[in-house]
């Protein structure tokens, strides 16, 4: 006997007929007004199977077995995703210092650096976590990760003595402004294994230049950002794709279609676009500044479907946050996941850094068995206690939201919640155009 998939999504296409999307498969096909009235009034205890319409659904997992439990294989692929990755994941913030000034930036940024030190015992205590791995992704954080840039490379240079020693394969990403990605750092980027960029822009040139400054002077980086990641793009090749955020604020909104054509072809071409509401943050130098308040609003996807689609039309390819590992909401969702700070302290998340969230640090390890307790409540912390993720039906998509919100007691929804029409409707475009 066959049921419909407690994960689908029938919605209106603008376009015409209807869209059948499935959170869990992420299938999604267009259906006629015919075909949603034989879906409505099927009876599938009784269906004949030879049907051409039950056979597709069937084939797509839009109707499963009666007997099967959907939650339940879910719940295995997000803890199978948690702990059995083989692989490593460490961010090190370099550095609590910027060359630029933002005004939501949330960064208490003492100006501090990781020294030397720092850095022989933050190897010392890598070596057990890397012998039997597969796999190391570095994230080079901070501040600004490239004022550290001698840093990266003494660091780098101890991590490649130990992918040598203990067989495992190592690539970094640099989270950075891109103002001091020049070329010349460019040129090294591949003997420090750096795979890719993740680089963010605040609106078209002069919004943008508002925003994100130069300290020292207040010059404008939009230029300077840009033709770093160009120059990023056209010379270093690599699987995984640079990230170019584009942080939305009520004031750039209206500029993204601009900002969108500024773009150069070869970062239009290399890198996933990932679109932002800035939130409001406590710990931020303007606090209580709600800076998307208004476009972001109660239904935060709806403004940001247009912009995809447009941005699709435009050639760049959408960051596919439903897409990847089960469990995968934000790079702290995996066990062997660890952030470093500049003075050796170990957190869970990058997020705020306050030396209350201290699990312990490279010198001593966790330290205590408090600081263990934390860390593993943290790693098995899961959306699977919570009745109303449990009957939402947008869980494979969200994954159970922000690691941290969870851990300390609350959660925070994904945006798609609050409007999944808009997310369904641009997915469906994105599939039309894919297979053009
Ligand atoms: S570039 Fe990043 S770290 Fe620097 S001020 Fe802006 S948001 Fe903060
Ligand atoms: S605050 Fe939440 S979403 Fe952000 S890094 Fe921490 S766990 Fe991830
Ligand atoms: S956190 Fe919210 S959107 Fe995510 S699964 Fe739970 S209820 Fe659904």
């Amino acid at each position: 006997m066959a049921k419909f998939s407690y994960y689908n999504f029938l919605v209106e296409n603008p376009d015409g007929g209807y869209i059948l999307f499935n959170s869990l498969t992420k299938n999604i096909i267009l259906m006629t007004a015919d075909d949603r009235e034989w879906m409505g009034a099927v009876d599938l205890k009784n269906v004949d199977e030879g049907d051409e319409r039950f056979q597709t659904l069937a084939e797509l997992n839009f109707i499963v077995d009666d007997d099967f439990d959907e939650l339940e294989y879910y719940r295995l692929e997000w803890f199978r995703s948690l702990y059995s990755s083989g692989i490593l994941r460490h961010t090190v913030i370099l550095n609590l210092a910027c060359n630029c000034d933002c005004p939501y930036c949330f960064e208490n940024k003492n100006g501090q650096f990781m020294t030397k030190e720092t850095a022989d015992a933050y190897l010392k205590w890598l070596e057990p976590q890397v012998k039997d791995i597969k796999y190391f992704w570095m994230s080079w954080f901070g501040g600004e990760p490239l004022l550290s840039k001698q840093m990266i490379e003494y660091l780098t240079d101890g991590i490649l003595k130990l992918a040598e020693k203990y067989h495992f394969e190592y690539a970094a990403c640099v989270v950075t402004n891109g103002v001091l990605a020049d070329a010349d750092f460019v040129s090294k980027c591949e003997r420090l294994h750096i795979a890719n960029l993740q680089v963010t822009i605040d609106g078209e040139r002069e919004t943008h230049n508002k925003y994100r400054f130069l300290k020292a002077n207040h010059g404008g980086t939009f230029d300077t950002i840009l033709s770093n990641l160009a120059d990023f793009c056209t010379r270093v090749h690599s699987d995984t794709a640079s990230i170019l955020r584009v942080n939305l604020t009520d004031e750039n909104y209206p500029t993204i279609p601009q900002l969108l054509d500024e773009i150069p072809d070869v970062v239009r071409e290399n890198c996933v676009l990932l679109l932002r509401w800035v939130y409001s943050h406590v710990e931020g130098r303007s606090p209580g500044v709600e800076f998307s308040a208004g476009k972001k609003g109660t239904r935060p996807y709806d403004n940001l479907a247009p912009l995809y689609e447009l941005a699709q039309a435009k050639g760049f390819t959408p960051n596919s946050f439903d897409e990847g590992p089960s469990c995968n909401f934000c790079e702290c969702d995996f066990d062997h996941a660890f952030q470093i700070n500049y003075d050796g302290d170990l957190f869970m998340c990058t997020h705020s850094m306050d030396k209350s969230e201290v699990i312990g640090n490279v010198y001593e390890g966790f330290r205590t068995q408090g600081n263990l307790t934390r860390y593993a409540k943290f790693v098995n912390t899961n959306p699977f206690g919570d009745q109303e993720c449990l009957d939402c039906k947008l869980l494979p998509i969200c994954k159970g939201g922000c690691r941290k919100a969870r851990y300390l007691g609350h959660k925070v929804c994904s945006d798609v919640k609050y409007s999944y029409e808009p997310y369904i409707i641009e997915k469906a475009k994105k599939a039309t155009l894919e297979n053009q």
